[in-house]
């Protein structure tokens, strides 16, 4: 059922202190682009680097690239707003029938794309990028990864497994995502919350070769809490059944202390009254924490601040 016309494609690329990888991957990408528009896949093509803030040279080889090619866009932000908000930045600009979002270090092959707009052509508004074999990423990013996506599922997100930020989005799909007004955005899940129709383009996932991630640790951390508490209110549901439990066993509790009273036996030593305190209000406080990550979020989305916002915009 190929009855669409080739699109007008948009590549989306966020770049945060990418200045060693962006000439590499520019050439990789327009080489790849420029096949696919003689191969009529495509009737043009746009590639739009979205300057996330970066504090490197970043701007000045992106501005470089600019010169030298006339498909490219330069969209700079005013500082460094996530991987998601210069993700929403691209979309909100990009001037496509269709849009793929990819990382500046090509970690995921840009070779895939021409499948990608295949999907497209067949049909679906949605095509996930899905990572088979992730032996490049360190081990621990390979675990941490698959526990993480094994939680989502477990706790009722719709995610899907090994599919990161490399996708196609068709027009409609990216109006709608323009529209919404949610600011904590955890777009892998977000997107399948629009549209669950989608087709799969699978691969093996490559390794940096140039420059460093920009992931660490608390980034990592920040990014999965963010993928649980925005999308599900089963951890508070957990706490208020654990809560529960625990009313019930204090109960016991008295019950049994009235009895040894009232039987005159002797209770033991401090232990006993100690380490239930010291047990409950360990459990208290993580129940507060729990909570307050869901009233944080509450307070992000009343302020309404912007996911984005642009310095300039340099296009031919
Ligand atoms: N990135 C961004 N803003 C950030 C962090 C990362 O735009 O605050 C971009 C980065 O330049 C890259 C992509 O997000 O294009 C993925 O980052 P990276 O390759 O470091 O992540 P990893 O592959 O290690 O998960
Ligand atoms: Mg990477």
């Amino acid at each position: 059922m190929i009855d669409k016309k080739p699109p007008f494609f948009s590549l989306i690329v966020p770049a945060y202190n990418e200045q060693e990888v962006l000439p590499v991957s520019h050439k990789r990408l327009s080489r790849i682009l420029g096949i696919c528009q003689s191969d009529k896949l495509i009737s043009g093509y746009e590639i739009v680097y979205v300057d996330d803030g970066s504090k490197d040279g970043t701007l000045t080889v992106l501005r470089k690239i600019f010169a030298e090619d006339d498909h490219v866009r330069i969209i700079e932000l005013r500082r460094n707003f996530g991987l998601q908000g210069a993700l929403s930045a691209g979309l909100s600009c990009a001037k496509g029938d269709v849009a793929v979002t990819i990382d500046a270090d090509l970690q995921d092959p840009p070779e895939k794309i021409p499948e990608m707009v295949q999907r497209y052509l067949e049909g679906f508004d949605l095509v996930l990028g899905v990572r088979i074999d992730r032996s490049t990423d360190t081990p621990f990013k390979r675990i941490t990864a698959q526990m993480y996506y094994k939680l989502l599922k477990c706790l009722g997100v719709n995610v899907v497994e090994q599919h990161g930020d490399f996708r196609l989005m068709a027009r409609p799909l990216i109006d709608e995502y323009n529209n919404l007004h949610e600011r904590n955005r955890f777009m892998r899940a977000l997107i399948l919350e629009l549209d669950d129709h989608y087709a799969v383009v699978t691969y093996k996932r490559e390794a940096r070769t140039l420059g460093e991630s920009k992931f660490n640790f608390s980034k990592m951390l920040s990014f999965s809490i963010d993928g649980v508490v925005s999308f599900t209110y089963a951890p508070l549901r957990f706490v208020s059944i654990l809560g529960l439990l625990m009313c019930l066993l204090a109960l016991a509790g008295i019950g049994w202390i009235i009895y040894c009273k009232i039987w005159g036996i002797v209770i033991p030593g401090w232990t006993s009254t100690v380490l239930p305190i010291f047990i409950f209000s360990g459990i208290q406080t993580l129940i507060l924490g729990l909570v307050g990550e869901y009233i944080g979020r509450l307070y992000t989305e009343a302020k309404q601040r912007p996911l984005f916002s642009i310095r300039h915009e340099e296009r031919h």
